[in-house]
């Protein structure tokens, strides 16, 4: 520990004094508990009620200040899943008075960001709600720096993932249930609570069936930035590359297994003429398995959370993900949305076994392991005749885990035959840079001039500048949308062109209001913003 900090934790007479004098601040962002994220000063904790506290003074501030709207369901969301119940945020509010009836406060003196973890036994789980929404709270606060602390409040003991949790920050993450040794009431002199969502892209079905989420927000940028730090706290490089191309299958060793993954390996490198590798997160480090997938070509596996390690594939690698008999790969797409994410640049591809004869079955199992023996005979006749499981809400439907951990028996021809057909029609890694994506401004000094013929014929000359950017990119394609609309009018004719500037007399009146909107746009499906409206007068 740095010595400044020390020092803070030895000034204990000033600290308690301020806590006492000033109270709890509170400053939040977001308009609902569900994109709400809050600073803190001196928010305190009793490890014995297991409550936040936050303590009235003079000084003390509140924002927002919900009143009794607080508990409606709650502050904010601790978790980055979206409103769940269990993973509210609040406190109980005290007067600073009272702190001279209460244990001997102890102060943290490490900026803190305390949240909880979703479910840390689950790769997919851990990438998808811990560990980017972690990452990028951490880089929208400049004080949740590399000395910050993370604490994690949902209940859970490390968990076989937690070396994961511990490269994000230098401080070792404390738990829940650690805090009881530091004290019975801690105070946190700085912290943040909750976690951004901006990151996250799937919805695991707890409201409706599970899909990506409605208003995705990340792009493959953001992940690749994520994985290059995660990739220098594990010590793999990425320019290791020796290349030779290979292709890695990720395999799960307990259940949901493929029963022929030794001629499946056989095949894959004989199709696509590449060296073929296994992985299982049993039998491997996480740092041999990043090492590995960040310089495959191609990543084959079953439906599993183990399947996220694709966001450590380097662009224009193919995602082959299998599913199960009667398990639609179209309802449950984590791992398609990661890989269709923009800018991802991964070609992903979904086999489904059809063939009953290829599925092996587990009835007997403990329910939790897809088991259905203890459902009533009809319901299990019922779910073996069925062909699809239908669409259902996380997270104990009975039928979706029978036949989530069935073995399956891969189809090998029919395998190649849709990895083919799929690799064919988008072929090769995109070598887009990052100004591929880049959005034109806005036209500039567009201008229009009337002219009438007659009483029935008249014309429209608009004209108008390159946007401002244009000059420094080098752009394929660069196309002009304009739409005239006759004022009052709720349609509009929309032209698109390739010269800055166009005279227009088809169905164009004398004695009109036409409101002229001009966009630009870069290589067909790049659109910028329109330019101010222009009104011209026949
Ligand atoms: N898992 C594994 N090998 C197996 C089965 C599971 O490594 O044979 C891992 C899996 O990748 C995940 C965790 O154990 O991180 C929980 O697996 P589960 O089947 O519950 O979830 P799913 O993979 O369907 O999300």
């Amino acid at each position: 520990q740095s010595q400044e900090l020390s020092q803070v934790q030895i000034d204990y007479q000033a600290a308690l004094q301020a806590l006492l004098e000033d109270g709890t601040r509170m400053v939040c962002t977001g308009r609902m508990h569900t994109d709400r994220l809050c600073r803190f000063q001196s928010l305190c904790y009793s490890t014995e009620a297991e409550e936040f506290i936050y303590f009235h003074s003079n000084a003390s501030i509140m924002l927002p200040n919900l009143g009794s709207r607080r508990f409606q369901p709650a502050l904010l969301d601790l978790s980055s899943v979206e409103d769940h119940n269990t993973q509210y945020f609040n406190f109980v509010e005290l007067p600073a008075a009272a702190l001279k009836f209460m244990p001997k406060p102890v102060f943290v003196p490490d900026v803190a960001l305390i949240a909880n973890r979703f479910n840390p036994d689950n790769l997919m789980h851990v990438f998808h709600d811990d560990l980017l929404p972690i990452y990028y709270t951490m880089q929208q606060f400049s004080d949740l720096g590399a000395e910050a602390r993370l604490f994690f409040m949902e209940g859970w003991s490390e968990g076989v993932h937690f070396d994961l949790y511990k490269l994000l920050s230098n401080k070792q993450p404390l738990l829940r249930e650690q805090l009881k040794t530091l004290g019975r009431l801690l105070c946190f002199t700085k912290s943040y609570v909750g976690l951004s969502k901006i990151t996250t892209w799937y919805q695991y079905g707890f409201v409706q069936p599970q899909g990506p989420k409605a208003n995705i927000l990340v792009s493959g940028n953001e992940i690749r930035q994520f994985t290059k730090f995660l990739m220098q706290k594990l010590n793999v490089s990425l320019e290791e590359s020796s290349g030779e191309e290979y292709i890695v299958v990720f395999s799960r060793t307990i259940n949901r297994l493929i029963l022929n993954e030794a001629e499946l390996i056989l095949a894959l490198a004989q199709e696509f003429q590449m060296k073929t590798i296994t992985v299982s997160l049993e039998e491997h480090s996480f740092s041999d398995i990043v090492r590995l997938i960040s310089n495959a070509s191609m990543l084959v596996s079953m439906h599993g959370a183990q399947l996220v390690t694709s966001l450590f594939l380097p662009r224009g690698a193919v995602v082959v993900e299998l599913f199960p008999y009667a398990i639609n790969p179209e309802h449950y797409t984590p791992y398609k949305t990661l890989a269709t994410l923009p800018g991802m640049d991964l070609q992903y591809v979904a086999w489904q076994n059809t063939a009953r004869e290829d599925t092996v079955t587990y009835p007997d199992r403990p329910w939790d392991q897809g088991g259905i023996a203890h459902l009533d005979k009809a319901e299990q006749e019922r779910i073996m005749r069925s062909t699809e499981v239908p669409r259902h809400l996380c997270c104990r439907n009975p039928e979706w885990l029978f036949r989530a951990y069935q073995d399956t028996k891969v189809d090998i021809p029919a395998l190649l035959q849709v990895i083919r057909q799929a690799v064919k029609s988008k072929p090769g890694p995109k070598k887009q840079k990052w100004a591929g994506g880049l959005y034109p401004g806005k036209v500039r000094d567009a201008k229009c001039q009337a002219s009438v013929q007659g009483t029935s014929e008249a014309k429209l000359s608009v004209s108008w500048q390159i946007p401002w950017n244009l000059k420094y990119l080098k752009v394929r394609e660069v196309k002009y949308e304009v739409w005239i609309q006759e004022q009052g009018e709720n349609t509009y004719m929309p032209y698109i062109l390739s010269h800055q500037n166009h005279t227009f007399s088809e169905n164009i009146k004398p004695f009109t209001i036409y409101l002229v909107w001009i966009r630009c746009i870069f290589n067909k499906n790049l659109l910028g913003p329109f330019a101010d409206v222009l009104l011209c007068s026949t």
